[in-house]
């Protein structure tokens, strides 16, 4: 496919601005370009085909199954667009007067209280405007709680070897130093490695529930004490709230202050970077140290500050509210149940198809196969069968992740699938575990239907090309 700028030709172009209706104000001489900008020039027609042929290269959750693990792109109603798009939200200033935008405050002050409802927090910020950027908020009042009593010895941060890899990231971020804590063999925390670990220098705990491999962590209430007897808080990663929303509360487990994706759980598409939104809810004790905004309150003496300018990402909020509004108190936990069922439904279908869980029993939203067996056996990897999934139209689910899984492939069907698609997908599956077996060779070539095979991902990764190289130089 060519690139827009080779598609480019002198000349050609579209009429995007309207004619001059006012008298022209020319730019001083300092502030002009010495040479006009290197816009491709292209036709309105030859546009649109261009960036409709890009999108058929695209896979999303509106082209087939996306069952990616951890970090999925769930519900993404329509209607949360159509509220997102109505001229009151997307028309104001962010130096409005407040007094006239109290329709906005309204959305944050509602769908505060409602998330607060779901998470059993006290409070919540709108600022943060992703997961990771929620953490290192998180952290940051974590970190102002305890100078804020003199308290400027608790240093470390402790994180399960499970978690996402922006916990220990953020803690970093946050200036503080990462301890990490083992899993048992049942991939829980293990709680005499925690007791072990927590001492007058803990800070806090980060941990998911349910954890990275959609497990409950069953000893959630003593893992929150031993850290609160430490002297420590307890942050809840709630980026994928789908298993418990409506049914189980971090407020409740004994966590101090979590984060949630309104870009994940709560009806905003994610992808390509934005914009998200990561609020955090805290407890009481916590709210002096909360960031202040225009609309969302808060922000006193000890407030660590703005985090974001202005409203941060004040459309995701007003799709998360539609959201939460239009499922209601009963329609959140069937979500979480149906969202249950389904990895459950999953899950079972592939085990008996032959494939191996990470860890036996009951998953949450989400679970790990192992595919380290088949590997040994037929030498046909995690990748091989990712790549496979490709040529039936199945966009993979996570691979490789969490890192104390080998040959680890992460499913989360969400709760909006039929059953007839995880019977499609278990199908598939089951035909690529036979062919595994039968014809290693012809998996290691998949896919064989994409327009891109298997590039170099870590080239890719390390030194992406994002920059058209004019011929010119
Ligand atoms: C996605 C995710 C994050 C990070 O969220 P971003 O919005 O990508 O920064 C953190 N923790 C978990 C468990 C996640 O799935």
């Amino acid at each position: 496919m060519k690139l827009i700028f080779e598609r480019s030709r002198p000349g050609r172009g579209n009429d995007i601005l309207p004619p001059l209706d006012v008298p022209a104000a020319p730019l001083p001489e300092e502030y002009r370009r010495k040479a006009p900008p290197r816009l491709p020039e292209i036709g309105e027609s030859d546009l649109s085909r261009h960036y409709q042929a890009l999108s058929r290269r695209a896979f999303g959750v509106c082209d087939g199954f996306y069952p990616l693990g951890s970090c999925t792109m769930k519900y993404n109603p329509k209607l949360g667009e159509e509220m997102a798009s109505l001229p009151g939200f997307t028309g104001i200033h962010p130096l409005q007067p407040i007094q006239t935008i109290l329709g906005c405050q309204k959305v944050i002050t509602q769908a505060e209280y409602l998330l607060c409802e779901v998470t059993g927090m006290d409070a919540m910020t709108f600022q943060p405007a992703a997961g990771a950027h929620g953490e290192f908020t998180g952290l940051l009042l974590i970190k102002a709680y305890h100078h804020s009593r003199g308290d400027t010895g608790r240093t470390v941060i402790l994180v399960p070897d499970s978690a996402h890899g922006t916990n220990p990231a953020s803690a970093a971020m946050a200036g503080f130093t990462v301890k990490n804590i083992p899993s048992t063999p049942e991939g829980l925390v293990d709680l005499e490695a925690l007791k072990a670990a927590c001492g007058p220098d803990t800070a806090g705990l980060m941990l998911t529930n349910p954890n990275t491999v959609g497990l409950f962590e069953r000893d959630i209430l003593d893992i929150t004490a031993i850290v609160h007897e430490a002297g420590g808080l307890v942050y809840y990663d709630g980026a994928n709230l789908n298993a418990i929303m409506g049914v189980a509360r971090p407020g409740d487990m004994g966590f101090d202050v979590c984060h949630l994706n309104l870009h994940k759980t709560f009806a905003t598409p994610h992808g390509g970077g934005g914009p998200g939104s990561g609020p955090v809810g805290v407890k009481e004790f916590l709210i002096p140290f909360l960031p202040g905004s225009a609309l969302g309150g808060y922000g006193g003496e000890q407030s660590i500050g703005q985090v974001r300018a202005f409203h941060a990402n004040f459309l995701v909020v007003v799709r998360a509210l539609a959201y939460l509004l239009r499922l209601g108190n009963a329609g959140i936990a069937e979500a979480a149940h149906t969202a249950v069922l389904n990895a459950n439904y999953l899950k079972q279908k592939l085990e008996e198809a032959g494939y191996t869980a990470a860890f036996p029993g009951l998953c949450m939203h989400e679970f790990v196969l192992t595919l380290e067996g088949l590997k040994k056996e037929t030498g046909v990897s995690a990748l091989d069968a990712a790549k496979a999934m490709l040529d039936a139209g199945i966009h993979p689910p996570t691979m490789y992740f969490p890192l104390i899984v080998h040959e680890a492939l992460m499913f989360e069907p969400t709760e909006t699938e039929t059953p007839d698609t995880l019977d499609e997908a278990a199908a598939v599956l089951a035909e690529i575990l036979r062919r595994a077996k039968e014809n290693p060779e012809a998996l290691h070539a998949a896919p064989v239907t994409t327009v891109i095979g298997r590039p170099d991902e870590t080239a890719a990764a390390r030194r992406p090309v994002v920059r058209y190289a004019f011929p010119e130089g």
